[in-house]
């Protein structure tokens, strides 16, 4: 019976094995920063390969895009993530520590949850009952405050003309910017999905949990854009494609549910949203948010709309947001270019827009967390990772059994073959038991042994990763072998 997985079991075996390390070590490592070793760039690869064939690849209403970070200040005036992108925070008088206002409780648990700042500040807080998650302290809060949550940074090296730029908090807006330049340039007609894979920055209050939540994250995006009156059917049809998703790839479906938001948590012009949620081994041992699928409305594009007609009082303003009133959409609303003509029913209409929501990250950690498994084998305790073929850093091992009587020539004959095809790796060192060990905290699912029977009837021995079963294939079948069972 496998036990309860534990973060700290995670977070060392990604350490010992090379899957993550916390940023800048050297110098005391970066709060909220962490780096992909040798196995996690290749597992992370891998979640974002996944997601990519599933999304884009195997549709034929999806085309894939890759924006820069940095875009025009409008960008975050129209999506309103310049005034409103914040969380509202309150600072605790005894140790000074800040905390979302969203995140406190009674029992110190964690809640996730972000809610719309505008929601948030028109609800009373009552955080007297609160307990500071830092030092204990009750009801020591100040009143709440916004606190902004884009990371501010300066473009252009002369002082007239350089400007405050955003670091994107999401890869989304890259997509609305862009849909007149797709829907004029490729064969795309309504509806159908622009999708993108790519880094987003916040300046998130508290962070922790690992690669839960941190300050430079990975996002992959699609904006699905439908005729008004479709989008319920393909808010669902969405649900159940990302929901699926995770369970192909193997996440175990008791660990995995859809939560509903509540009216009161829905962003104003969202007209539905359903989070994808996990059960991590962390805070109170809650489920959490892994995705978000969102009926975004016609929102987004819309207000790009207000956004290109207000362009020249941007410039009067010199760039203080703060001065800018977004231009009134009346006259724009229906006849603007980022309207959609429907030249089969002579209609033009602004899209819907249904909007699943994935961090890389956070599922590299699910996946991690589920695939992680410690087995007791002749009175020894096996840690691997039983990851799905696809997501396996490594998919095969070659070992030579001893490092001599030619064994060594034909496993590094057999491992260039291989190496064409998918991620190998090549190991003569030490005790074959040791190395098959090695390779299960890897999560790699096989290892091919050359031994004393090779030389005679060109067979090796494949072992399994889950069963540790081994059989004798021959040579010249193994790689048609491998991919057979790597693509089961
Ligand atoms: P949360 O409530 O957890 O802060 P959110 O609702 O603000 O997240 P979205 O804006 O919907 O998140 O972002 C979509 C996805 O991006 C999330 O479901 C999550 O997987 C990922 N994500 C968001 N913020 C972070 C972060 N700080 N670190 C890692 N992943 C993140």
């Amino acid at each position: 019976m496998a036990k309860l997985t534990k973060l700290d079991d995670i977070v060392s075996l990604c350490k010992r094995r090379g899957f993550i390390f916390q940023s800048s070590e050297i110098y005391g490592g970066l709060a909220s920063c962490y780096d992909y070793g040798p196995l996690g760039v290749e597992l992370k690869n891998n979640v974002k390969k996944a997601w990519w064939k599933s999304v884009v690849q195997m549709r034929d209403d999806v085309v894939g895009l890759d924006c820069s970070i940095l875009m025009h200040p409008m960008v975050w005036k129209s999506s309103g993530h310049a005034d409103k992108f914040a969380d509202l925070i309150a600072e605790c008088k005894k140790c000074n520590t800040r905390t979302r206002v969203d995140h406190l409780t009674d029992h110190t648990e964690e809640h996730t949850e972000h809610i719309d700042i505008d929601t948030a500040m028109a609800k009373s807080q009552d955080l007297s009952n609160k307990v500071c998650p830092n030092c204990g302290a009750v009801g020591q809060f100040t009143e709440p405050m916004p606190f902004k949550l884009m990371f501010e940074t300066q473009m252009g090296a002369n002082v007239d003309d350089s400007m405050t730029m955003h670091l994107r908090p999401e890869t989304a807006q890259g997509i609305f910017a862009n849909f007149r330049n797709v829907l004029d340039t490729t064969r795309v007609r309504i509806p159908f999905g622009i999708a993108q894979i790519g880094k987003s920055f916040r300046n998130e209050v508290t962070t922790k949990a690992f690669i839960f939540r941190t300050r430079e994250f990975e996002q992959a995006e699609l904006e699905f854009f439908c005729e008004p009156g479709t989008d319920e059917q393909w808010f669902e049809h969405w649900k159940e494609a990302r929901f699926n998703w995770y369970l192909e790839l193997g996440l175990k479906k008791e660990n995995l549910h859809f939560r509903e938001h509540d009216a009161d948590e829905l962003a104003h012009y969202a007209k539905g949203c359903v989070d994808v949620e996990y059960k991590f081994p962390f805070g109170s041992g809650d489920w959490q948010e892994l995705e978000g699928i969102a009926n975004r409305t016609d929102f987004d594009l819309r207000q790009h709309q207000r956004g290109m007609r207000t362009l020249n009082k941007w410039y009067e303003s010199k760039g203080d947001m703060t001065k800018i009133e977004l231009a009134d959409e009346a006259e724009e609303y229906l006849k603007g270019p980022l309207s959609y003509f429907d030249d089969q029913k002579k209609q033009r209409y602004i899209p819907y827009v249904i909007e699943p929501s994935a961090g890389i990250d956070r599922s590299a950690l699910a996946f991690l967390v589920d695939a992680y498994d410690e087995e007791e084998v002749r009175g020894e305790t096996r840690n691997l990772l039983r990851f799905h073929h696809a997501l396996a850093p490594v998919k095969a091992a070659i070992f030579p059994l001893v490092k001599k009587d030619g064994m060594p020539e034909i496993a590094t004959n057999i491992y260039n073959d291989l190496k064409k095809y998918f991620n190998c790796f090549y190991d003569q060192k030490g005790a074959v038991g040791r190395r098959y060990r090695r390779q299960d905290e890897a999560g790699t699912p096989f290892c091919i042994t050359v031994d004393g029977q090779t030389k005679e009837d060109n067979t090796v021995t494949v072992r399994q990763r889950d069963s540790m079963e081994q059989t004798r294939v021959s040579t010249d079948q193994l790689l048609g072998h491998l991919r057979v069972k790597l693509e089961a």
